[in-house]
């Protein structure tokens, strides 16, 4: 079969992405780095994970989410039936900082724009966000996490309709078990999210009811009415 031009666009676009995006040097991380974490998984991908920052195994690896937090993920996925392969997953920030500390507001505004364009280019139909770094920044609002996990939100992204779907951070839920059985029950919702954004919008009849959409009635309907 011979393979979609456009997926094909989209992959070729986004390695030329990362590859501009690794020398950035927007922000103070990039001092302290071993290298940029732009992100892994599928660019087709219809479900997305956006993560806090790189940690320690990430920046010396490359890859996101590839410590104990990632083992988490890589089982939370297993559950629901996916792999890493047929996701993309990604951070908000793509370089650690130092001692793992919090990202700053001047880092993150630095660094959106990278996280933005590979929203663009991957197109995810689910964005799910993955504690508050990522969920405050893409749904453009201050609650917490603890507020809104396991809620879908409609939302749109560079002009496009996105659901997002806040979720802890899996290095949070690592430590506390009652965290983690609510992380497990708000990605078990995760394929019925995907199925609803990936099956077609109802049609809508718009009212009044245009007249190329009226049956014209039958003889006997017409017959009927004296
Ligand atoms: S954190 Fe982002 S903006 Fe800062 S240097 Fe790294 S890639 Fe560039």
């Amino acid at each position: 079969m011979a393979a979609d031009p456009e997926a094909l666009s989209r992959r070729e676009a986004l390695a030329a992405y990362a590859a501009g995006t690794a020398g950035c040097t927007k922000c103070r991380l990039s001092s302290g780095r071993t290298q940029v974490v732009f992100g892994v998984g599928d660019p087709n991908a219809d479900l997305m994970f956006v993560g806090e920052a790189p940690g320690f195994h990430e920046d010396k690896q490359g890859y996101p989410f590839v410590g104990q937090a990632g083992k988490l993920l890589d089982q939370l996925l297993g559950g629901i039936g996916l792999s890493r392969e047929q996701v993309y997953i990604a951070n908000v920030i793509k370089c650690r900082p130092p001692g793992n500390r919090d990202p700053q507001p001047d880092e993150i505004e630095a660094c959106e724009s990278h996280l933005f364009r590979q929203l663009e280019l991957i197109r995810p139909k689910v964005v799910a966000t993955l504690g508050n770094f990522a969920t405050k920044l893409l749904s453009g609002k201050s609650h917490g996490i603890t507020r809104v996990h396991g809620r879908p939100q409609e939302t749109t992204l560079r002009d496009r309709p996105v659901l997002l779907y806040p979720l802890y951070h899996p290095a949070a839920a690592l430590y506390t078990p009652a965290m983690l059985r609510t992380l497990e029950d708000d990605f078990a919702r995760l394929p019925g999210l995907l199925a609803e954004e990936a099956s077609p919008p109802a049609q809508v009849i718009p009212f009044p009811v245009p007249a190329a959409m009226v049956a014209a009635p039958s003889p006997q309907e017409q017959l009927g009415l004296f």
